[in-house]
């Protein structure tokens, strides 16, 4: 039996993890120019990077999607054409937008698909009409649909709908929340989001003790649909959005491959077998992460879904410690090593696609051919060649917290 299968769409906060994320099966990523997009604090492309990372996406059959979803006032708005014309003439495949006056300038200037935004908050059937009306060929819908409703938007009205499948959440309707405007001087609608809601809050509603008083009363676990696969494939969903392009390269790596692999999976056969679901959960826990909730996709997020245990979660004992630059039987394996590790200790690589291959690090040599005992970040390493084992694979190590 075979199955169409939604989009992948990863996140990409560099050149760097645009590779990773393609690599790893990601179908189409997400990019951030140095202006008009939502993570300020991201390293975010320059236009050269953008070029490249382009033409190494459309090498691999892979989208590039350019995140202009910030809200402009209109000096800002002024700057944007130049920029629209250069997406434009590198061939993005996308822009994701929610002002409705970049929507009108990206109209004008170019002939780019339009994504609207999640930022934009489309929950029901008419909103997304119009939106389909004034250009948008594609709707991330609001995080607060279930996938049910987005399949019924999507038939009504007939326009290619994203939903989020991973990541963090927002306790406002995405973004529509000015917490970390008032605490920190930082705004979540244009960039600045400083996850506020993540913070320990004390409320004085007349409870006794201290200790009663102080609690994350904000702070959402993260979402996680790996189980609902089968839920947004039967809808017709067409996109499934991994949010992070402020996440690290081993989460892009990671995500791109698990959700990949077990969509990969299902339109061959048609279902899931309960030991490979346990295997991909089982990866999605080695990358930093908070308690996972299926918030609304299935149900109506309720009050488990939020996480009030601690400000910062990284449950996860597993670090990445570097990636492969070269490997053959020549060479052997050389690597550029993140954070250091020790001869003798078990390293794991993760290829594109299967199990990770484990690797005892029992002979570490620099890049000038001498024997090293402890590896330094920043450098590269050699390891002896291991079949399998390629350029680009990601390296984690347990008890690295
Ligand atoms: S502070 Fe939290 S609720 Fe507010 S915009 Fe940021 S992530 Fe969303």
């Amino acid at each position: 039996m075979t199955t169409a299968i939604p989009e992948i769409l990863a996140p990409a906060g560099s050149l760097d993890k645009l590779k990773v994320a393609i690599l790893y099966g990601a179908h189409a990523v997400y990019v951030g120019g140095q202006k008009f997009g939502l993570r300020t604090a991201a390293e975010n492309f320059t236009l050269d990077e953008l070029r490249e990372g382009v033409a190494f996406a459309h090498e691999r059959n892979a989208k590039v999607y350019v995140v202009l979803n910030s809200f402009l006032h209109d000096k800002d708005l002024e700057e944007l054409p130049d920029f629209v014309s250069f997406l434009d003439e590198i061939k993005v495949d996308a822009v994701i937008v929610s002002d409705l006056g970049v929507v009108k300038t990206v109209r004008q200037l170019s002939n780019i698909h339009i994504h609207i935004s999640t930022q934009a908050s489309t929950l029901n059937v008419e909103a997304a009409k119009l939106w389909k009306k004034m250009g948008a060929t594609r709707i991330v819908l609001g995080r607060e649909v279930s996938v049910k409703e987005a399949g019924k938007i999507k038939r009504e009205a007939d326009v290619e709908i994203e939903m989020f499948i991973h990541g963090s959440m927002c306790m406002a309707y995405s973004g529509h929340c000015v917490i970390s405007n008032f605490t920190q001087g930082r705004d979540s609608n244009r960039g600045g989001c400083a996850h506020s809601c993540r913070f320990e809050y004390s409320l004085d509603m007349g409870l006794d003790t201290e200790e009663k008083k102080k609690a994350f009363f904000m702070s959402s676990k993260d979402l996680e649909g790996l189980r609902v696969l089968p839920e947004f494939i039967n809808e017709g969903i067409d996109s499934l959005k991994i949010e992070g392009r402020m996440k690290s390269h081993l989460y892009a790596g990671t995500m791109s491959k698990i959700y990949s692999e077990a969509l990969e999976y299902y339109s061959q056969h048609g279902n899931f077998l309960s030991e490979n679901l346990l295997e991909w959960e089982a990866e999605l826990k080695k990358v930093s992460h908070r308690a996972y909730t299926e918030a609304s996709l299935v149900d109506k997020a309720g009050a488990d879904s939020i996480f009030n245990e601690r400000e910062v979660s990284n449950d996860s004992e597993w670090q990445m410690v570097g990636a492969v630059v070269e490997a053959s039987p020549k060479t052997g394996i050389i690597l550029e090593v993140r954070n250091a590790f020790n001869q003798g200790d078990e390293l794991e690589f993760i290829p594109f696609r299967g199990k990770a291959i484990k690797v005892q690090a029992n002979e570490i040599m620099d890049i000038a051919m001498r024997s090293v005992q402890r590896t330094r970040p920043s450098t590269l390493a050699r390891l002896p060649y291991v079949e399998g084992i390629g350029p680009y694979h990601l390296i984690r190590q347990k008890g690295r917290k």
